[in-house]
């Protein structure tokens, strides 16, 4: 297919992807409940429009030299510094360097003003090449950088926006500054930018996107109070067998309601929050811990003899008794709880192991509580 591209049209479509760029970003940035670094960066696509079109109309002598010479230059830089804090912000939240953000299209134009260089067409457009190419690179280097962090499918393709998007730019400055930059060339470079700032701007609403359901996702499987996680992440984390060499207790604080009653909802609350961050405090990172519902916690172990996972239910049930949670000016302090089935074999269903420990949790509380009791047909085997 042979077909030409015509500059005018391309620095029109340019302008375009830029203005609906920006109003693309404004837009997710009212909808996004963490819009950090969006405003910066739909702020620079408008302040880019604008120089692209200052200089378009300047080229055409509709405008003074000087402003559009100045002026396009110092939106072009302002702009892709602007671009620099946005996409810094967005891609690791971390803080705008406004300094930097201000002092280089500044700096821009004090020298372009002292020298007279922006009047000269091949240097201003080298200066802005130069900038541009340098911005990209850098917030390519930003977006990859929080990779590991932060891995979501669309921060991938977002870099490569980016790095495309300064690579177009780095050739160009190379054709300029070797003195055989042509009209086709700059055409085709600006019909790649334009396809790049739809892309950029599409993989900030995918980021976005990606970003809510994550965060809705993890309000769904955590317990708001204690922040652990509750009973649809336990369910959501277990096989529907259990590996045998694994144990599950159920825990139950003892007489919680009593706390409630003398120190008020608010201290009882506190007194969850305690609980369930000793109880983390003393488990492995493979162990789970759920809270499902009220003072009810389950604790899943994962590879223990049986003779260890008693041995951590009788820690988690001492050092529960250990904490002291102060409350009108005394100490108060808790016991609990804990049932507890080793799985031994693969044949029975994880709900038939819960509802051992669940049995054997009644049985503690029958016993007088603050005690650890096996389940009936799990002791003496294998430890
Ligand atoms: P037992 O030793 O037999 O377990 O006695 P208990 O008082 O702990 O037993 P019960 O299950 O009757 O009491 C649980 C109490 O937990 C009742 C309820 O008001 C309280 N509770 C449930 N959820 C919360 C919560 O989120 N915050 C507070 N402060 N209290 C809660
Ligand atoms: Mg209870
Ligand atoms: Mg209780």
């Amino acid at each position: 297919m042979d077909f030409q591209l015509d500059l005018a049209t391309v620095l029109l479509l340019y302008n375009t992807s830029l203005i609906a760029g920006a109003l693309s970003i404004f837009h997710i940035r009212r909808h996004s409940c963490r819009p950090q670094g969006l405003a910066p960066l739909a702020t620079a696509y408008l302040m880019l429009a604008v120089g692209a079109i200052l200089a378009w109309r300047g080229e055409s002598a509709a405008l003074p030299m000087w402003m559009w010479t100045h002026g396009s230059l110092l939106l072009g830089t302002g702009g892709y510094a602007l671009f620099w804090a946005g996409v810094r912000g967005f891609s690791g939240r971390r803080r705008v360097p406004w300094r930097a953000v201000v002092l280089l299209p500044l700096a821009c134009l004090v020298v372009g003003i002292a020298t007279g260089f922006p009047l000269q067409n091949l240097l201003r457009a080298g200066a802005f090449h130069a900038t541009a190419t340098l911005v990209l690179a850098v917030c390519t280097f930003e977006i990859l950088r929080d990779r590991r962090s932060e891995p979501l499918p669309s921060r991938m393709l977002m870099a490569a926006f980016l790095g495309l998007s300064g690579s177009i730019y780095a050739l160009r400055l190379a054709y300029i500054l070797s003195g055989t930059a042509g009209s086709t060339g700059f055409a085709w470079a600006f019909y790649v930018q334009m396809f790049c700032h739809f892309g950029m701007a599409l993989m900030v609403a995918a980021l976005s996107n990606e970003r809510a359901e994550i965060r809705l996702e993890q309000a769904a499987h955590t317990d708001p109070l204690t922040g652990t996680g509750n009973r649809r992440w336990l369910e959501s984390r277990l096989p529907a067998r259990l590996p045998p060499q694994s144990a599950v207790a159920q825990l139950d604080l003892d007489h919680f309601k009593q706390i409630n009653d003398r120190f008020g909802h608010a201290v009882g609350d506190r007194v969850l929050v305690e609980f369930a961050r000793c109880l983390q405090g003393q488990l492995r990172s493979s162990d789970l811990l759920a809270r499902m519902g009220g003072e009810e916690f389950v604790v899943y172990l994962p590879a223990v003899t049986q003779a260890e996972a008693q041995a951590i239910a009788e820690r988690l049930c001492a050092q529960v008794a250990l904490l002291r949670i102060e409350a009108q000016g005394s100490p108060i302090s808790v016991t609990v709880s804990i049932g507890l089935a080793w799985v031994h074999d693969t044949g029975t269903a994880a709900d038939t192991w819960f509802k051992r420990a669940d049995d054997a949790l009644y049985q503690a509380k029958q016993s007088g509580r603050n005690q650890v009791v096996l389940a009936a047909g799990t002791a003496a085997q294998g430890a």
